[in-house]
């Protein structure tokens, strides 16, 4: 016993997880005054339909640029935002710049009637009984319809209860908007949970793709995603993909779409549009 306390009280002054912990404390707060400033922006990273090459759409990517730290990646502000609550405010920010954009690029560009753009949601976000009040208010005030919108949620939703989940995924997809599965193949759901929810798509967690070319079980799990989405009328997109081979072995499987630095990074708002420019007409970006 006083052994295990030792431990903990040396624990206490440990530097390292001093640091840490104080590096957490003042991102909080920083956050928050970033907040008010609005000193977040979207990145958006193109995604492709595999068969044909033609651009599909955005996942749109939060970016903080920190007035004194740079860049600081969201896989480490994201969840202090979500410990703090921030991540409601946060959230609601991204939603909207990312409803004003899609309104933005179709009237630039009225043809482009099959634009999409994904968000991603925190579980904390679609756990407020508020969400659909808060997607509804965002929607209209922009003047898009939901059609254009992907919402990207995580599989540790899926854990909560069943009938109330399925309803307000019901009420979303009401509103025309997909359904997508983000980072699939990480969590605890996976293949069991999938045909218990109305879902339109699945992102095919990076981990996979990165290991398709060298590892035959990676590339056994994506064909058996992809083969199953396919069982339950989803779509699939792969994630993280970095080369032409990658690309090729997803193709042979069927996925529907792709995402990844092979194709293109995340852009910010004007090379994004940019991108809109040189590739919206008829897009071939494989051979
Ligand atoms: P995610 O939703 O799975 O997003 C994909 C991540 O993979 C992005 O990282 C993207 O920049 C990165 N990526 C794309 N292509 C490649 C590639 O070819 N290779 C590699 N190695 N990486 C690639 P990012 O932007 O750093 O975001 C990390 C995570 O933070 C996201 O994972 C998502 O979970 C979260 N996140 C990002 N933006 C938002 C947001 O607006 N709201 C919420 N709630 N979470 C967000
Ligand atoms: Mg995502
Ligand atoms: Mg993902
Ligand atoms: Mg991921």
């Amino acid at each position: 016993q006083s052994k295990k306390r030792g431990k903990a009280s040396w624990q206490l002054f440990d530097p390292s997880m001093y640091e840490s912990s104080l590096r957490q404390l003042e991102l909080e707060r920083d956050l928050r005054l970033s907040l008010e400033n609005q000193d977040f922006s979207l990145y958006y990273q193109p995604i492709i339909h595999l068969e044909t090459g033609r651009f599909l759409g955005f996942e749109a990517l939060v970016r903080w640029i920190h007035p004194r730290r740079g860049f600081v990646s969201p896989a480490e502000f994201i969840p202090i935002a979500e410990e703090s609550g921030l991540i409601e405010p946060l959230g609601d920010q991204i939603l909207w710049t990312a409803c004003r954009q899609i309104k933005q690029w179709l009237t630039q560009f009225p043809h482009l009637v099959d634009l999409s753009v994904s968000v991603n949601l925190s579980s904390k976000q679609l756990q407020n009984a508020k969400f659909v009040e808060t997607l509804d208010r965002a929607l209209t005030t922009t003047g898009i319809s939901g059609q254009y919108l992907k919402l990207e949620i995580t599989e540790s939703i899926l854990m909560g209860n069943h009938e109330s989940l399925t309803s307000l995924f019901r009420s979303l997809l009401k509103r025309q908007v997909t359904l997508s599965l983000d980072d699939f193949g990480t969590g605890y759901s996976s293949l069991s949970y999938l045909h218990r929810f109305p879902l339109n798509e699945i992102k095919i967690d990076r981990s996979f793709i990165n290991r398709i070319e060298t590892d035959q079980q990676s590339r056994e799990i994506v064909k058996i995603i992809t083969t199953l989405a396919k069982t339950l009328n989803m779509t699939t997109v792969a994630e993280g993909v970095e080369t032409l081979e990658q690309a090729e072995y997803l193709r042979s499987m069927a996925c529907d779409m792709v995402q990844g630095y092979y194709f293109s990074q995340p852009l910010p708002e004007a090379e994004a549009t940019a991108w809109i420019m040189n590739h919206a007409a008829t897009l071939t970006i494989m051979a």
